[in-house]
């Protein structure tokens, strides 16, 4: 095709060649001086043979690659990736009338860097996270009814929070289609739920817990369930059908909390086992009494967004799992987690077992939990690997 051309340094092709989708400025050798961020371009090694092709952006990463092949990124492109990820998300067994919320695109892990896509029900949220992304959003959009058929009635774009820099791309949130009726339940796990993908956060609902709430489901009868940062409350309902005596879930926001009631009354209206709380996580399990709760939940946002603010945030996860290891009943449950990419499971583990040594408590791990298959791990890009967590059982 005849894109705009990038040239590498001399060996600058090596990550390329094990198909890491990143390049980096520092393998840059040569650009065309009128590359416009967001535009597709070829790129080529020292020695003039072609290698990648991908969108051009300003920043650390200069190119974010779509193709090891040299095709075109037209609409062929995109309905060939996004058949493939459909694919994926079926011989999972992901798609069925118990469940009609999945990631369907997960950027790197599809072969998509940039790009995110949820289902819920007869919507799909798409999210930019570059501007090659943004200005293909029509495209995207396009080959989206192909793949999805009649079964889609909704595209919403959300990505004013996503996007690189704010230089006025215009249309950052809006719906791409449909938009009129839209259908506001979807179902995990055959549990029902209210994604508020146009004023929640992220695409409105965290589809990356479900294998993690369906474990915690198992674990919930006859317990009291403290659920901390219960956003929606998705491990509380998971708990209430899992027999759990009482739940109470506790989220700083407290349009958090009234989605949470909204959820919790949804699937179990009248059912006096449930209460939220909108509090300060910290301050909630100061002021709790000992042993009051046999499973405890901890999935606090992204301590660190970046490398500098990881000693922080590995302190911050010391912090917060030694007041729950304090508070937690005798022979109860505590699932942690942590969704900050930077942080490795290694990191967070130690972190885990500072705070199990502070508190004094004995502590075995039972699971060692990840992201769900709908959130694959490209092999070549680790970076895309990150949520982990741990369920440990606390004497
Ligand atoms: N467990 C949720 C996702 C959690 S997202 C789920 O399954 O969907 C993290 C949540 O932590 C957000 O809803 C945010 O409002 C909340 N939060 C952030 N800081 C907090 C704090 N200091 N105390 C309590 N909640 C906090």
């Amino acid at each position: 095709m005849n894109y705009k051309k990038i040239k590498l340094k001399p060996k600058k092709e090596e990550s390329l060649k094990r198909f890491h989708p990143w390049i980096f400025s520092g393998a840059v050798q040569q650009k065309d001086a009128s590359l416009q961020e967001g535009e597709v371009v070829n790129v080529y090694t020292a020695a003039d043979e072609f290698i990648a092709v991908g969108h051009y952006q300003i920043g650390s990463i200069e190119v974010r690659v779509l193709s090891f092949e040299q095709e075109e990124i037209n609409s062929e492109f995109w309905e060939k990736r996004l058949s493939v990820a459909l694919n994926l998300r079926k011989a999972i067994g992901l798609l069925s009338p118990e469940n009609n919320s999945y990631r369907l695109v997960h950027g790197e892990g599809d072969g998509l860097p940039g790009l995110i896509i949820d289902v819920y029900a007869e919507t799909a949220v798409i999210q930019s996270h570059s501007v090659g992304m943004h200005e293909s959003r029509m495209a995207i959009c396009e080959a989206l009814k192909v793949v999805l058929g009649d079964g889609l009635k909704n595209i919403y774009y959300k990505s004013e929070t996503t996007l690189p820099f704010k230089a006025n791309l215009g249309a950052e949130n809006d719906y791409l289609y449909g938009g009129k009726e839209v259908n506001d339940v979807a179902i995990e796990n055959g549990l029902k739920f209210y994604p508020d993908w146009v004023k929640g956060q992220k695409t409105g609902f965290f589809v990356d817990q479900r294998d993690n709430r369906a474990l915690l489901e198992r674990y919930s009868k006859g317990s009291s369930v403290l659920n901390m940062f219960c956003y929606t409350g998705g491990f509380s309902f998971y708990a209430m059908r899992g027999g759990a005596e009482l739940v109470h879930s506790v989220d700083s926001s407290s349009k958090a909390i009234m989605l949470t009631n909204k959820n919790v009354e949804l699937n179990f209206p009248d059912d006096n086992r449930h209460e939220a709380f909108a509090e300060d996580a910290f301050k909630f399990l100061g002021s709790i009494k000992g042993d009051k709760y046999d499973l405890i939940v901890l999935d606090p946002p992204a301590f660190a967004k970046h490398r500098g603010a990881i000693k922080n945030a590995l302190q911050g996860y010391k912090r917060l799992n030694a007041v729950a290891f304090d508070k937690v009943a005798p022979g109860g449950i505590v699932f942690t987690f942590s969704c900050s990419q930077v942080i490795s499971k290694d990191a967070f583990r130690l972190a885990v077992f500072s705070a199990a040594a502070m508190s004094g408590r004995r502590v075995r791990i039972l699971h060692q939990l990840s992201q769900p298959a709908d959130h694959p791990i490209n092999i070549y890009h680790p970076e895309g690997e990150y949520l982990k967590g741990l369920v440990l059982y606390v004497e």
